[in-house]
């Protein structure tokens, strides 16, 4: 068929994108039509024509899907945040799975993995501890904060992103209010002007601790009358700061008791310095304006120290799920030494440590190893080692210059999964188990492919919802050593030192 642009067709949605747009045909081509939901009967207007697929715009839901839920947020359909608000939690739940399944068949060539169902969440809103704020000015040119659109920088007004805690939309207001009395411009973006960039604000769930970190286009002099912000910040949560370094481990509070729901307090602020003409959100360089620098959280009884620029899971309560299931992978026994590549603050580390008799953990950002540090000494935990770098880098050095080998692997690389040389060395190294995090199916399967091959076999997948409404699905998988791989460079490494005694005896005796 000849379809121009503007044209009207009409579709049945059979299918969901990766990225959550809906999939429907007419006469054998393909559409892909954003908001649109599996099941619906859509119409919808052409926007571009590729050779065997097209995209169009939903006009009209001619005929609802039984999985179409009305959306809680306002700009559910503008926002690039929740691609699936309008699909129901449970359907969201079988997408997902079926997303890795797909991506483990097609990519990684398991035709019949091992799943287990997914974890889902039980309330899957407001359970993000982390947000990022972009500022700028609206047409009226008032100061406003919010999210980017979808795949454009146009932002959206918003304060109260339902996926967020309750406090970003207080403490948003009194930003901009600070802005105006003191006229802090925010940053344009086309025009590389302005000051400020984005607000971070990170919540610890389990302490009630808020942080507050402005990333701006300039130098902290530049952020006129700043301990006026900080005033006004703390006096809207009031409280001590770092409160739970105090607390042992036993007190932690249960957090399922509604009563134990902790307290909000303003424990950190402070400024980020990213004068860069770029995406990225944050630069390097922190100052601290008040408090200690970071925020504290519990995941399980351990308890975490967070920086701005650490990595931390956005949502703890799935992330203690995730790390439960990592430690029950790991099968740890107590005698065990363990990698935990991609640490972090040392979150899976500290975690495995209870278990095992050595964890090393590995990450590239020095600033989260400083916090890993922190966090081993905090919990008490000794039988831990961090490496500053990158995994690919200290782990063959790690084991090819200091012997150091591994009874099990933990991985929980970023998108793009794990460099070629780190799975060399993972096989060099052969743990008898490899335990694969992953917020990219793509390229856990890719990776996967790599390391089954010979030498390991795929024994348990699981997925856990850590993003409800949007795409975004975390798994988590077991690998385990096969038993007849014929070179165990572990066993190796023993064997050439047993022949060593056996010569070095032999020499002796003459
Ligand atoms: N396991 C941690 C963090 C996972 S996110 C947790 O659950 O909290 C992935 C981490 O990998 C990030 O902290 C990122 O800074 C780090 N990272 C990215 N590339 C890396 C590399 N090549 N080597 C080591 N760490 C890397």
């Amino acid at each position: 068929m000849n379809w121009k642009k503007n044209d009207t067709i009409q579709i049945e949605i059979t299918d969901m994108s990766d990225t959550g747009e809906g999939i429907g045909k007419t006469d054998g081509f393909t559409w892909f039509v954003k908001d649109a939901v599996i099941g619906d009967v859509v119409e919808a207007s052409v926007m571009k024509m590729k050779k065997s697929y097209g995209f169009a715009r939903l006009q009209k839901v001619l005929n609802p899907s039984s999985a179409r839920v009305t959306p809680l947020c306002a700009v559910a359909r503008q926002c690039g945040g929740c691609q699936l608000q309008a699909v129901s939690y449970e359907e969201q739940l079988r997408f997902k799975e079926n997303k890795v399944r797909n991506n483990l068949r097609r990519i990684g060539g398991f035709e019949n993995p091992p799943f287990y169902p997914i974890i889902g969440m039980e309330h899957p809103w407001r359970y993000r501890n982390k947000a990022q704020f972009p500022f700028g000015k609206n047409r009226d040119g008032q100061i406003i904060a919010g999210f980017y659109a979808a795949r454009t920088h146009a932002i959206i007004e918003h304060d109260d992103c339902l996926l967020g805690a309750e406090e970003n939309a207080k403490i948003l207001e009194c930003i901009k209010t600070y802005m105006n009395q003191y006229h802090i411009t925010p940053y344009d973006e086309m025009t590389h002007t302005g000051l400020i960039r984005h607000a971070l604000i990170r919540k610890g769930f389990s302490t009630g601790e808020l942080m507050v970190c402005l990333v701006i286009n300039g130098s902290v002099n530049d952020l006129k009358n700043s301990n006026k912000l900080v005033e006004m910040l703390t006096a809207l949560y009031p409280g001590t700061t770092g409160r739970m370094e105090q607390y042992g481990a036993e007190e932690t509070p249960d957090r399922c008791d509604p009563r134990n729901k902790p307290v909000p307090e303003m424990t950190s602020i402070s400024v980020n310095i990213n004068r860069e003409q770029t995406n990225v959100i944050m630069g390097s360089d922190v100052v601290h304006l008040y408090g200690p620098g970071y925020i504290t959280d519990y995941i399980g009884n351990i308890c975490y120290r967070i920086s701005p620029l650490s990595f931390y899971q956005v949502n703890p309560v799935q992330t203690e799920r995730l790390y439960e299931t990592a430690l029950e992978y790991a099968d740890l026994t107590g005698t065990e030494t363990v990698w935990d590549l991609y640490c972090g603050i040392g979150t899976i580390s500290l975690f495995l440590a209870q278990k095992a008799k050595k964890v090393y953990g590995v990450e590239i950002i020095p600033q989260a190893i400083e916090d890993a540090r922190a966090n081993a000494a905090l919990n008490g935990i000794d039988n831990v080692k961090f490496f500053v770098g990158k995994a690919e880098e200290v782990l063959p050095e790690q084991y090819e210059k200091n012997h150091i080998y591994a009874d099990v692997i933990v991985v929980d690389p970023p998108r793009k999964g794990c460099d070629k040389v780190c799975l060399d060395t993972i096989l060099k190294m052969a743990p008898q188990r490899v335990v694969y995090v992953s917020c990219d199916s793509a390229t856990l399967a890719r990776d996967l492919k790599y390391l089954c091959g010979e030498a390991y076999t795929l024994e348990k997948v699981q997925t856990v919802d850590m993003f409800g409404n949007s795409c975004h699905v975390e798994s988590i998988v077991k690998l385990v050593r096969k038993n007849n791989r014929k070179c165990k460079p572990d066993s190796y490494v023993k064997l050439r030192l047993d022949m060593e005694d056996y010569y070095r005896i032999k020499d002796e005796e003459k």
